[in-house]
């Protein structure tokens, strides 16, 4: 039957504990999920692995993404080992993972991505971040200011890394919440626009399978901030039914005696609900050892009869 369907890329989903705490995990859902730990297991020993890579090849995808919804790839002890596997399989290959796990160690790993490189974070204010996820996510932003700096100086330089990756590009995702809502404009017009290196921001809806009236004023705190935006700024392009805006400014280089004029701009965003299946659709791997056809990843993981199909 999936040979039927177009599978816009594969994802493989890992499994274990999370050092943060999120008030408003996915992972929060998946009673199931929660009793699995792959963190710690050898690639080549997970269940039905081998299976979920012939298929995907059977299936002609060209594209994966190591990812997770109740845990991080950055923390999973052979993930240097599992990109390097996924990079013989697969034409491109991408990462979604969390800044308060990019320590220094992890810039190996990226370093082998030649697709999307997806990176989230709460605030970059420590306190705030503190507060929505926890102590462990306090240095979040130091993080990946320091990833994005050491990118720009050895990468976006380098015509043959740039060259041989022309699929790479940079993504920063922030779930909009009570807590971070305020600064998040701020934050993007003042500090993440500077990065140029960052393809573009995408700011998220609190998403929730089941109906929680607790995270009501998350998702109004998303729905003012989108509505405010969508009245003082320009959209500037679409992607399948979203709207994209642009923050900019031109600023004198004080340190440059020509003080040459700079431009800087910044594209972002928002995201409020799973795309539908029609319009992009992944085949996806839970490190459990079970292969999901549902482009819902929690009832794809807690519901769906026992897999390989
Ligand atoms: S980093 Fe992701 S998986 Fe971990 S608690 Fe936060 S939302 Fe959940």
């Amino acid at each position: 039957m999936e040979q039927n369907i177009h599978f816009t890329y594969a994802e493989i989903l890992i499994l274990g504990p999370c050092t943060c705490k999120c008030f408003y995990c996915l992972g929060n859902e998946m009673t199931e999920a929660s009793k699995q730990n792959q963190l710690h297991t050898d690639f080549k020993q997970w269940k039905n692995f081998d299976e979920f890579i012939i298929k995907a090849s059977s299936l002609n995808i060209k594209k994966v993404y190591v990812s997770s919804v109740n845990s991080d790839p950055f923390i999973y002890d052979y993930l240097y080992e599992l990109l390097t596997e996924l990079r013989k399989h697969f034409l491109l290959v991408g990462i979604r993972g969390n800044a308060a796990n990019l320590t220094a160690d992890m810039y190996r790993c990226l370093d082998l991505c030649n697709e999307e490189v997806s990176l989230s974070l709460n605030s970059n204010v420590s306190s705030i971040s503190e507060k929505i996820a926890g102590k462990h996510a306090s240095y979040e932003w130091n993080n990946l200011m320091f990833y994005l700096d050491r990118e720009y100086r050895l990468h976006s330089k380098d015509v043959n890394f740039k060259s041989s990756n022309p699929d790479r590009r940079f993504r920063v995702s922030i779930v909009v919440n009570r807590y971070n809502m305020p600064g998040i404009l701020n934050f993007l017009e003042n500090t993440l626009i500077y990065y140029d290196i960052i393809s573009y921001v995408q700011l998220r809806r609190v998403y929730k399978y089941n109906n929680y009236p607790y995270f009501e004023e998350d998702q109004k705190a998303f729905d003012q901030l989108q509505d405010y935006v969508a009245s003082v700024y320009e959209k500037v392009d679409e992607f399948k039914g979203t709207s994209i805006y642009e923050v900019s400014k031109t600023e004198d280089d004080y340190f440059d005696e020509s003080t040459d004029i700079r431009h800087y701009n910044l594209r972002f965003s928002f995201w409020e609900d799973v795309f539908p299946p029609s319009s992009i659709r992944s085949f996806n791997y839970f490190t459990a050892g079970k292969i999901s056809t549902n482009h819902l990843l929690v009832p794809g993981y807690e519901h769906d009869s026992a897999e390989p199909q």
